[in-house]
């Protein structure tokens, strides 16, 4: 899987800006095996420092990290449920998407207008948070008149599921959002994904603050945003996009150079990149060859066949069985050879559940 995240917020918060410093650090990384972008979509690498090892062992040709797409979502503003703006264009967007980073305007400026005319992170997080409320309560409207209709004729199946969309329309007009409404009910949450409600998407705050406010950011509006994603159990990832900007237009030396400069360890961006990987309960997994290292994307709980079909439909159809090192035995015993002398390379079968790091060969039939 690619992890897809969509950019949102309201007008002139740094989403454009944001986006620039995506479409730059994908075209920075010339390692990327993906051809055609859209306009509105932009790729990332997944900053993971075990890559380079792993490649530098198996001496592999070329390093390919696993890649984040962020897609640019425009034209939510106030009033965009009911047709302001570019109006519903932005629904099919999002719902493309796996996860939402929301950005949110921390930084004061009087020459870039502010559409609701102050700073106010709580207030913004709201206008948006309505919006995409307005449009989930209209979707689970429709879908649970219909399902009444069809449990009329229909069995318990059909009854049960009128009744959960009853029930989720009843809390969602109530104000709540259908994460929150589904957490801990794996039945309700499959309906949520299946009417392809936009509250049910995992969200992360990326708060825009000035670039004088790099790398600690502690003004009002930083305070604000982190208790409203605190309220929400959300996390909130602080960065300055006209920095992250700069960042992505240089190459890996200077780019360590400034971010040290800065006080920061890692970019923003990437910052982001990894706490959308924590939200979304994701992990990595590697192929190394001399051809090739390469890190893969799974959810955690993944089983091996699903891995392998990460990597290609074929592998997962045909799939075999799994040979696994560990990241820690390939890196102490020093590679790939090395860690099967010494017992270390496990035959793992269609059963077995994918550890992060975990370093793989599939074999495969078909
Ligand atoms: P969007 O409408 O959310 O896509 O916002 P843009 O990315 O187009 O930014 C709106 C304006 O705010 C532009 O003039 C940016 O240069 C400016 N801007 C974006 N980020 C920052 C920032 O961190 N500090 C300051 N001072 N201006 C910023």
């Amino acid at each position: 899987m690619t992890l897809s995240v969509g950019i949102v917020g309201l007008p002139n918060v740094g989403k454009s800006t944001l986006f620039n410093a995506v479409s730059a650090a994908g075209a920075a990384a010339a390692n990327y095996p993906f051809a055609t972008i859209e306009p509105n979509v932009g790729i990332v690498g997944v900053p993971d420092k075990r890559l380079a090892v792993l490649s530098r062992l198996a001496k592999s040709a070329r390093a390919v990290p696993a890649a984040v797409e962020f897609h640019d979502i425009a034209g939510l503003v106030k009033g965009a449920s009911v047709g302001e703006g570019l109006g519903n264009q932005f629904l099919s967007h999002i719902r493309e998407v796996d996860a939402i980073v929301h950005v949110v305007r921390c930084f004061d400026d009087v020459d870039v207008v502010h559409v609701e005319g102050t700073v106010d992170p709580a207030r913004d997080i709201e206008i948006i948070e309505t919006e995409l409320l307005l449009k989930d309560l209209e979707t689970t409207e429709r879908a649970a008149d219909k399902a009444a209709r069809m449990a009329r004729s229909g069995g318990a199946d059909a009854r049960w599921r009128a009744d959960a969309l009853a029930a989720l329309r009843d809390e969602l007009s109530g104000g709540a959002p259908a994460r929150s409404v589904t957490a801990g009910d794996p039945g309700a949450a499959a309906i949520a994904r299946e009417i392809g409600l936009l509250t049910a998407k995992p969200v992360l705050y990326a708060g825009n603050v000035a670039e004088d406010e790099v790398p600690d950011p502690d003004s009002e509006a930083v305070t604000a945003l982190r208790r409203a994603a605190a309220d929400r159990g959300a996390e909130a990832v602080f960065m300055c996009a006209e920095v992250e900007a700069q960042i992505a237009e240089l190459d890996a030396d200077d780019r360590a150079e400034f971010l040290s400069d800065l006080g920061l360890e890692i970019s923003g961006l990437d910052r982001v990149v990894t706490a959308a990987y924590r939200l979304l309960g994701l992990l990595t997994f590697f192929t190394a060859s001399s051809k090739e290292a390469r890190a893969w994307t799974v959810r955690a709980g993944a089983r091996a066949p699903e891995a392998a079909g990460v990597i290609h439909s074929d592998m997962q159809r045909g799939f075999i069985r799994a040979e696994v090192i560990s990241y820690d035995d390939y890196v102490v015993l020093g590679g790939e050879a090395a860690a099967r002398d010494a017992g270390r390379l496990r035959i793992e079968g269609k059963d077995y559940v994918v550890a992060d790091g975990d370093v793989m060969h599939i074999r495969f039939n078909v």
